[in-house]
């Protein structure tokens, strides 16, 4: 079974995109996962394919139109499609690697992206979305988000990485950032590797990386230590 995913976009050009390069385009190429573009503009009604309107109340900016998303979403996702809808908004719940682990395990996803102002509200109920966002911080449009989403869920599909224990270390995975990383030459500009990495002893080495990890969380993300408190 491979993970389906369909995007309703404005600028179907913009995939695969840097998806189509590297571990997620080899495994597209391989079937591991499918990707279909659709252009949201193909289900407009009126001659000049009007995709969007004036926001009710007025104000600034564009909405993108309930009905004509709703036809574009129904053709992505009929009746009976596994698959969850999400929409990628800065005002969604926060992307995770829970959730991304949850959608890899899946069957894949329906993902709208927004443009202008974003999106007529009555779709989002009407087409239970699930808005997901990727940061705290306005992109011009959701394209990039669902090609972010899908980078984070393709790596994790089965045969992607080639070394599957480097995924589980990873930054979040053990609710922790990860460690810093070295590698050869032993010394740059005057900087050693730090010994313990070169001592050969496996215990002391995961002990001082479970210790750096530790540190660094504390530094630089304490809300994740309250989030999951250490082991
Ligand atoms: N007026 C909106 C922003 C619209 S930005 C607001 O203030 O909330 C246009 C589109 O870009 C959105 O519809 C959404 O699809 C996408 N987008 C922008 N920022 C995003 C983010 N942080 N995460 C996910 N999608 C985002």
């Amino acid at each position: 079974m491979s993970f389906a995913a369909s995007v309703l976009t404005l600028y179907p050009e913009m995939f695969p995109g840097a998806l189509g390069l590297s571990l997620a385009g080899r495994a597209l190429e391989a079937g591991t996962w499918s990707l279909e573009a659709i252009q949201i503009r193909d289900f407009a009604t009126d001659k000049h394919r009007t995709v969007d309107d004036t926001p009710a109340g007025g104000g600034a900016g564009m909405v993108m139109r309930a009905d004509v998303l709703a036809m574009a979403v129904d053709h992505a996702s009929p009746p009976g499609d596994p698959r969850p809808r999400l929409l990628m908004s800065p005002r969604g719940k926060p992307l995770t690697q829970a959730r991304v682990r949850e959608l890899a395990a899946g069957p894949g996803a329906v993902i709208l992206c927004g443009r202008f102002e974003g999106v007529d509200q009555r779709l989002i109920e009407a087409r239970e979305l699930e808005e997901v966002s990727i940061g705290d911080f306005i992109l011009s449009g959701g394209e990039p988000a669902a090609l972010v989403l899908l980078d984070a869920v393709v790596r994790l599909l089965p045969g992607v990485m080639g070394n599957a224990v480097s995924g589980e270390e990873e930054s979040f995975e053990s609710g922790l950032l990860e460690h810093p990383h070295y590698t050869r030459p032993q010394e740059f500009e005057g900087r050693p590797i730090p010994d313990v990495l070169t001592s050969g002893n496996h215990k002391k080495i995961a002990e001082w990386r479970r210790a750096e990890a530790e540190k660094l969380t504390r530094e630089r993300r304490p809300d994740l230590l309250r989030a999951a408190p250490l082991r």
